[in-house]
């Protein structure tokens, strides 16, 4: 089976390493040992259950990812955020400890190619594609941190970078990270969060049976070109549109809505009624977040009351609607502030 290059072994499917090894039985012990804690340092020369011939061929042809942790911030809430080298580039993951499990927020590239008005990475400009191997790499990285009453059980693509501008590698970490017998996440528990990049949107949702997640953060197109440029090519009609299309050929796929309030922007009464008015129909639990400021933007986060007054408006249109706190503030938690703020040695 031919493996793209450059690709690590974090980034070998089980059918791949099992073309490599020879043999389903070494890839399967393979798998075992490479995703039983923590990302190894490095290959050594024996594995159990893999012969040393087979696993030497693997580890003249593949490495493990150059990843190393070169800042940590643990905050008070628990929340611990990663600035993570991966050869060359410095990106983000965040680990969020909640009751019972933890999430892992990880990042698909080192910085962004969209311009998004709110968000620190974009200000940080484009350094490259992350490689499946990579993603999985800061996955294993986090992990190794959650607590033991909250295992890393959830993941999601919220970190720096726009998922479905690096669709192929996402996809292979998504397969990766839910293949048995490790790391065996369910795919359900995956979420891959997108600004609305509509063919990639249209493409995953044929492919992958993870959850996506719109950032829609506005209900006019007017609204939404001011905050996120690229929806001048795709706009709301037609991101909704493709979310419409797919719901109605598996109805049972529930698709997520995440909506950034802004402090009058986007937090009227009438944008909660256009809001639920945009997703009638539309088998969609919608997430409000407030906005986590960054420095020198005038983009602000609306009063608590503002925020709980806008779920309350949309639930009365019997729409699912969560409020996402911010966690991890003072640890600059949110994507790309890590990495604007770390001292330049450590941006890479
Ligand atoms: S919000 Fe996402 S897509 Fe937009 S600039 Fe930031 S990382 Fe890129």
């Amino acid at each position: 089976m031919a493996v793209p290059t450059p690709q690590t072994l974090t980034g070998l499917t089980l059918e791949e390493l099992t073309d490599q090894l020879g043999s389903r039985t070494r890839a399967l012990a393979a798998v075992r040992w490479l995703y039983a804690g923590a990302l190894p340092p490095e290959l050594p020369e024996r594995i159990p259950g893999v012969a040393a011939n087979a696993w030497a061929g693997v580890r003249a042809r593949f490495a493990l990812p150059r990843a190393s942790v070169r800042e940590r911030r643990v905050s008070v809430d628990g929340t611990i955020k990663f600035l993570i080298a991966l050869d060359g580039v410095a990106v983000e993951s965040v680990l969020i400890p909640s009751r019972g499990r933890s999430t892992i927020c990880l990042s698909s590239q080192s910085g962004c190619t969209r311009h998004c008005a709110f968000c620190a990475t974009a200000t940080l400009g484009f350094k490259r594609q992350l490689t499946a191997g990579e993603i999985v790499a800061q996955f294993l990285i986090a992990r190794a941190e959650a607590p033991s009453d909250a295992p890393a059980t959830n993941v999601v693509f919220m970190g720096m970078g726009e998922p479905l501008d690096n669709l192929d590698e996402v996809l292979r970490a998504v397969r990766v990270l839910t293949q048995s017998p490790a790391p065996q996440l369910g795919a359900e528990q995956i979420t891959v969060s997108t600004s609305g990049v509509l063919p990639g949107m249209q493409r995953f949702l044929r492919e992958s049976s993870a959850s996506l997640a719109l950032s829609l953060n506005a209900t006019t197109d007017e609204q939404r070109d001011a905050l996120m440029p690229h929806n001048r090519k795709w706009p709301i009609a037609s991101l909704l549109g493709a979310l419409r299309e797919h719901a109605a050929a598996d109805p049972s796929r529930v698709h997520f809505i995440e909506y950034v309030l802004f402090d009058g922007v986007n937090d009227s009464d009438a944008d909660a009624e256009r809001l639920a008015a945009l997703l009638e129909g539309l088998p969609a639990r919608v997430n409000l977040i407030p906005h986590n400021p960054m420095g020198s933007s005038s983009l602000r986060a609306p009063a608590a009351e503002r925020v709980l007054a806008f779920q309350k408006r949309l639930r009365g249109f019997g729409r699912l609607c969560f409020v996402r706190w911010p966690r991890g503030q003072e640890i600059a938690a949110a994507c790309g502030q890590l990495a604007l703020t770390a001292r330049p040695e450590v941006r890479e």
